[in-house]
């Protein structure tokens, strides 16, 4: 469906009082043009909920831009890393806040086996294949649909990728929804369906600064996860098929730990990643069950978001390849200034037989849900 040229759902309310203020706002969608890629225009998309948090989301890439949520005076301010051009995103900007596919994170070579046959993947890291290859699915221009519910203002997007495409077999529908709920919570939920069996592994790539302040590091903030184990890897960042307890390593972090207490240790999983960059085995009840997998606070502004997913793991990045270089558009974001909560299936599953499996098969539907729910503690 074409998006509806300056499309106003609901009537918006300025809420009168002091700017940046989260005051009670009427929920609504707005949209306006943000440019253009491969020659189509894309838009954004502006989701305010009732207590005035807003989220933009862009076409492109199915991207978050902005997210603003109060911090402990109620003051409002954009947490994630982003741009407010395309330009930046277009010159390949790291996946600042995108929709990651067909396959988040690393396929070993880029290379894997379904029903007999071999395929081939671009490689995009070293020999491996990262985040869907050169051009993933947060390089591509997705159909929007916004819509309200009583739980909020959301927005519906739809890609199809045709069946070869990045060198994965099968067509496959995907839909991605972001819902900015009136409970301070962002949802993003995720529904696919192939004519093959393919493999699929669906997240997102949004930078969390929860200071706010984007030259101030992450490194202070403090951070649980909800994990006995974690699949260590070997040096080009692939797993070796272990689930390693934390237990005594620097990945325990089933106690609320701040980041940067041992973000630096001399161990080699530390080393291999220049920090952290792992993915963690969340303690489900059962497969698929929503959990709370993470929660990152930041001391001096209050804010706090906690994780919720249906997905199996989750890769904590601390932006430790940000490296403050220009990225176009004079965009920069230096070492460790935003870092990830990418709930997921774990990196080369297709290639690692004991992980829970990333295969969809056509007449199945893949569904995963995520919710950041975000509140500002005293
Ligand atoms: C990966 C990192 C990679 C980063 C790119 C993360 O999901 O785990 O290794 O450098 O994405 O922004």
């Amino acid at each position: 469906m074409k998006p509806l040229k300056g499309l106003l759902l609901a009537v918006s309310v300025i809420v009168a009082g002091q700017a940046g203020l989260a005051k009670s706002a009427t929920p609504h969608v707005q949209q306006a043009p943000f440019g253009e890629a491969d020659g189509t225009s894309v838009q954004i998309y502006t989701l305010t909920n009732k207590s005035g948090l807003e989220a933009r989301i862009m076409t492109y890439g199915a991207t978050l831009v902005s997210l603003k949520t109060p911090d402990r005076d109620g003051k409002l301010a954009n947490i994630v890393l982003g741009f407010d051009s395309i330009d930046p995103y277009l010159a390949g900007v790291p996946y600042y806040g995108a929709t990651i596919g067909r396959f988040g994170n690393r396929i070993a070579n880029g290379r894997f086996t379904l029903g007999g046959k071999e395929y081939q993947l671009p490689q995009n890291d070293g020999t491996n294949s990262l985040h869907g290859g050169t051009k993933g699915f947060d390089k591509r221009i997705w159909s929007a649909v916004p819509f309200e519910n009583k739980q909020g203002p959301g927005l519906k997007l739809t890609y199809v990728s045709a069946d070869g495409e990045a060198g994965y077999p099968g067509k496959l529908t995907v839909r991605v929804s972001y819902q900015l709920r009136n409970d301070n919570s962002l949802a993003i939920d995720y529904w696919a369906k192939a004519d093959k069996p393919t493999v699929i592994n669906l997240t997102n790539h949004t930078y969390f600064n929860l200071s706010a302040d984007f030259a101030h590091s992450i490194v202070d903030e403090i951070v649980t996860i909800n994990a006995d184990k974690f699949t260590p890897v070997n040096s080009v960042l692939i797993p070796t098929g272990d689930l390693r307890n934390v237990e005594g390593t620097p990945f325990d972090f089933r106690k609320p730990t701040e980041i940067g207490a041992r973000i630096n240790a001399d161990e080699e999983q530390i080393r291999f990643a220049h920090g952290y960059d792992d993915n963690w085995v969340l303690n489900q009840p059962k497969h698929g069950a929503m959990v709370l997998a993470a929660t990152v606070n930041d001391p001096v502004s209050g804010r706090e978001v906690d994780t919720f997913t249906t997905e199996p793991g989750l890769q904590f990045y601390t932006g430790n390849f940000q490296n403050g270089k220009p990225a176009g558009a004079g965009s920069v974001f230096a070492y460790r200034t935003g870092l990830t909560l990418e709930t997921q299936h774990f990196p080369d599953s297709p290639n690692q037989p004991a992980f829970p499996s990333t295969v969809l098969r056509p007449g199945k539907v893949f569904a995963s849900h995520t919710v950041f729910a975000f509140k500002a503690v005293k």
